[in-house]
């Protein structure tokens, strides 16, 4: 089932979200529509925030580009992406490292909006997964900046947060049309 994305600046965009102690069947039926969701928007990953729910699960499938990273370890063994993704994690801990780099990044809440935003390139993540295991995923390039990005949504926080203070200016407006829409 397609699932309406909430979009900037609705308030559970903003809510940090609650560990899942257990998969229930609706942790698992919102998984299956999380997945049809970001496939329908072509989005690269979402998070339970960006459709309505506080709670620490996100999707990621980088897959359509193996050359979208350097490299990809799943708890220690190199991966291709085709055999990690999608990626359905929940309760992640991330430690972002490497080299800062800047990359044009978007976000299904903010359905109009580009911009440069700079992050580790590397991130070494510790995901459940819906079956009860447990992966320690280290990578880099696209795979790594999208995990990033759904970690971040999952304690609320938002790209427009890691923009420039430049680029924050500059959008000001397209930030407060949002803010009207939303009414
Ligand atoms: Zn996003």
């Amino acid at each position: 089932m397609i699932l309406e994305i909430v979009n900037y600046p609705d308030p559970v965009l903003r809510l940090p979200g609650e560990r899942i102690e257990e998969v229930t069947e609706e942790i698992l039926d919102l998984a299956d529509n999380m997945l049809e969701t970001m496939y329908e928007a072509q989005g690269v990953g979402l998070a339970a925030q960006q459709v309505g729910h506080a709670i620490q699960m996100a999707v990621v499938d980088v897959s359509h580009d193996e050359d979208c990273v350097t490299y990809c370890r799943v708890n220690g063994e190199e991966t291709a992406l085709a055999d990690i993704c999608p990626l359905v994690f929940i309760n992640p801990e991330i430690e972002p490292r490497g080299k800062k780099e800047t990359e044009s990044e978007g976000c299904l809440s903010f359905p109009d909006l580009r911009s440069d935003i700079t992050r580790p390139g590397e991130v070494t993540a510790k995901v459940e997964t819906l079956d009860g295991d447990i992966l320690t995923i280290e990578t880099d390039g696209l795979f790594s900046r999208a995990i990033q990005h759904e970690v971040d949504h999952l304690f609320g926080k938002l790209f427009i947060d890691r923009m420039s203070s430049a680029r924050k200016l500059a959008i000001r407006k397209q930030l407060k049309e949002m803010q009207q829409d939303f009414g």
